[in-house]
C-alpha cells in the first residue's frame, strides 16, 4: 500500500446524542444556534423520536410552573409554606418558554399551537386541614412575582364554576377549596421533540440514525470516545467516534452512564416506577373539563404520583385524561427488557440501592397498593376527583416509564431521588442525563447548565453570552425577585407562543 493508500481516519464527530427524546432535541438545536459548525449525529435505538417518555400520551404535558403541584410547596414544621422549590421550578419554565419564543420568532418552530396551549392550572383539595394548608400556600405564593394572578377559593359556587365536574355530586358539607391560574399551559413535548428534530436534521453537518442502539463506550488517551453501536435492522455493529456525548437515553441513561467508566457515574442506581392513566372515551365528559386540576398525593406515594384530572391537547384534539396510578416493572424503557432493574445492579451501587430500599418502606407499600388495584379501586380514586364518574366511560391506557434516581449517600448509605441528576464528567467531554422529574418542562434551563459545565470557556465568550441572551432575556438572572423582569420575559414569551391569559380557554368553552 502506497502512502496514498492510507485508509482515512475515521471522521471525529463534534457532538453525539444518544436518545432522541426531549432533551436530546433541546440540546442539540441549543448547541447549533450557538455553533453552527458543529458535527452533530444523533443516535436513536427505535424507529421513530420522541417515542418514549417524551411522546404526548406517556407523559402528562403539564408545563410544570408550581402552579398547580402541591409537593414544591411543603409545609415546615411551624406550619409556614416553603416557597422556594416553587418559584425555581417556574423560573425553569419561564427560560423554556423563553427559549421557545424565540425559536418562534426566528422560524425553527414555525407552529406554536402544534405543541403548547393555555389551560388553567388548579389545586383542588377537601378537608379543613388541606383546605388550611392551601390558603397559607396562595398567600405565600403571592409574595412572588411568578404567581402573581393566582386566584383561591373556598365558595363551592365558585369552584363549580371553575371545575363542574369535579363539585358534580359531593358531599356539601365537605370542606373544599381550589386554586387557579389562568395561563398554565398543556404541552405536547412529543410534537415539541418532533419540530425540533426537523429542524436540527435539516442542518448541514448532522447525521440522523434511527434503529441505533449505543452499546458500549471506549476512550483513547487521544480524548476522543469511540461509541459501541449496533444498526437494529442489520445486526452490523460500528465505532462512532466524538468528541463530546450526551447521554439523553431516558430510562436507558443509568445501563449506559455505567459503561462509560467515569469515577463520576459511580454508585448510582436507578428504581423503576411504571404508570397507568385513564382515558376518557366520552366525548359530552371531555367538553365539559377546562383545566389541569392536581390534588394532593396519598400518603407514602412518590410525589410524581399526585392524582390529576387533565385536560389535553394532542394532536388538535381535546383530551380528558385521570391518574397516574403508579406501578412496578423492572423495565427501565417502556420499549426495553425486563432484565433492565438486575443488569444495572454492579458492585459499586449495591449498598445504596438496599439502602434506599430499606428507606423507602412506605413507597414499597404504596407501589404494592397500586399494582393490586381492581378496576373498581381505580374508579373510586377517579370519583375522588370526579364523583359522579361512569366508569364505561373510562379506558385504561399505559403511561410512559420512569427510572428514580438511587444515590450513594455518606450518612444514610444511599437515597431515593425524585429530581434530575445531571452526570458529567470532570473534562467536560461526557454527560448524562437520570431522573424524570420535573422532566421535560426542564429541558431548556438543564441544558443550558449543562453548556456552561461541558462548554464552559466557549460559553464564557462574549458571542457565546450574547446569543444566550438573545434566545433567553432574562439569561443568568433571577426572576423570583424581578418582578418587571418577569412580567417583561412573560409578556414577550406569551406574544410569540399565542399563550393568551386564558383567552385560548374561554374560545374553547
Ligand atoms: C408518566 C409520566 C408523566 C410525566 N409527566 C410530565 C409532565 O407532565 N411534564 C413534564 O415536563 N414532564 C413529565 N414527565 C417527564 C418527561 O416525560 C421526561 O422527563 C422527558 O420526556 C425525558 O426526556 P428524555 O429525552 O430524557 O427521554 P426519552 O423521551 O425517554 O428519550 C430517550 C430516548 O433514548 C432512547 N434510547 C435509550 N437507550 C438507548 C440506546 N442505548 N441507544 C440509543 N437510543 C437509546 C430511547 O429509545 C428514547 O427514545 C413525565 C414522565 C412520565 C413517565
Amino acid at each position: 500500500m502506497t502512502s496514498t493508500d492510507q485508509p482515512s481516519p475515521k471522521p471525529v464527530t463534534d457532538i453525539v446524542l444518544i436518545g432522541a427524546g426531549i432533551m436530546s432535541a433541546t440540546l442539540g438545536v441549543l448547541l447549533k444556534a450557538l455553533d453552527s459548525t458543529l458535527s452533530i449525529a444523533v443516535y436513536e435505538r427505535l424507529d421513530a423520536v420522541a417515542a418514549e417518555s417524551s411522546d404526548a400520551w406517556n407523559n402528562a404535558g403539564t408545563g410544570h410552573s408550581a402552579f398547580c403541584e402541591l409537593n414544591y410547596t411543603p409545609e415546615r414544621p411551624d406550619g409556614s409554606i416553603d416557597i422556594s422549590k416553587a418559584d425555581k421550578i417556574a423560573e425553569q419554565f419561564e427560560v423554556s418558554k423563553q427559549f421557545w419564543a424565540s425559536l418562534v420568532q426566528e422560524g425553527p418552530l414555525p407552529d406554536p399551537t402544534s405543541f403548547i396551549h393555555t389551560i388553567p392550572h388548579m389545586s383542588f383539595v377537601w378537608g379543613a386541614a388541606n383546605v388550611e394548608y392551601l390558603r397559607k400556600r396562595h398567600a405565600a405564593l403571592l409574595h412572588s412575582p411568578l404567581f402573581q394572578g393566582l386566584e383561591f377559593s373556598e365558595d363551592p359556587a365558585q369552584i363549580a364554576a371553575w371545575i363542574p365536574l369535579v363539585m358534580e355530586g359531593r358531599d356539601p358539607a365537605t370542606p373544599v377549596a381550589a386554586t387557579r391560574m389562568a395561563i398554565g399551559t398543556d404541552v405536547n413535548f412529543g410534537s415539541l421533540t418532533r419540530c425540533l428534530f426537523k429542524h436540527l436534521k435539516a442542518q448541514p453537518g448532522v447525521e440522523f440514525h434511527l434503529g441505533h442502539q449505543v452499546e458500549d463506550f471506549q476512550r483513547k488517551s487521544d480524548g476522543i470516545w469511540r461509541l459501541k453501536i449496533e444498526d437494529l435492522a442489520t445486526g452490523d455493529r460500528r465505532i462512532a467516534r466524538a468528541k463530546f456525548v450526551f447521554i439523553g437515553a431516558g430510562g436507558g441513561t443509568l445501563p449506559l452512564l455505567e459503561k462509560t467508566d467515569i469515577p463520576e457515574a459511580s454508585g448510582f442506581g436507578g428504581f423503576p416506577v411504571s404508570g397507568q392513566w385513564l382515558k376518557c372515551r366520552n366525548p359530552a365528559v371531555i367538553a365539559r373539563h377546562e383545566a389541569k386540576v392536581y390534588g394532593k398525593p396519598a400518603v407514602g406515594s412518590p410525589p410524581m404520583s399526585m392524582p390529576h384530572l387533565d385536560t389535553r391537547q394532542i394532536n388538535g384534539q381535546k383530551e380528558l385524561l385521570f391518574g397516574p396510578y403508579a406501578g412496578f416493572s423492572t423495565k427501565f424503557l417502556k420499549k426495553g427488557s425486563y432484565s433492565d432493574l438486575f443488569r444495572s445492579i454492579e458492585l459499586g451501587n449495591i449498598r445504596p440501592l438496599l439502602y434506599a430500599g430499606a428507606r423507602n418502606l412506605g413507597l414499597t407499600r404504596y407501589l404494592i397498593g397500586q399494582v393490586l388495584q381492581s378496576p373498581e379501586d381505580r374508579t373510586a380514586a377517579l370519583r375522588e376527583y370526579y364523583p359522579s364518574a361512569n366508569p364505561d366511560d373510562w379506558q385504561l391506557e399505559v403511561a410512559g416509564q420512569r427510572v428514580q434516581v438511587i444515590k450513594k449517600d455518606k450518612k444514610q448509605g444511599g437515597v431515593l431521588e425524585f429530581g434530575t441528576e445531571m452526570v458529567t464528567s470532570a473534562d467536560g467531554s461526557i454527560a448524562a442525563l437520570l431522573g424524570a422529574s420535573p422532566g421535560a418542562s426542564t429541558a431548556v434551563a438543564i441544558m443550558l447548565d449543562l453548556v456552561q459545565k461541558c462548554f464552559a470557556e466557549r460559553a464564557a465568550t462574549p458571542e457565546w453570552q450574547a446569543r444566550l441572551r438573545q434566545m433567553v432575556p432574562s439569561f443568568g438572572q433571577r426572576l423570583a425577585d424581578n418582578p418587571a423582569l418577569t412580567a417583561e420575559v412573560r409578556e414577550r414569551s406569551h406574544q410569540a407562543l399565542r399563550l393568551d391569559g386564558g383567552q385560548q380557554t374561554k374560545e374553547r368553552q
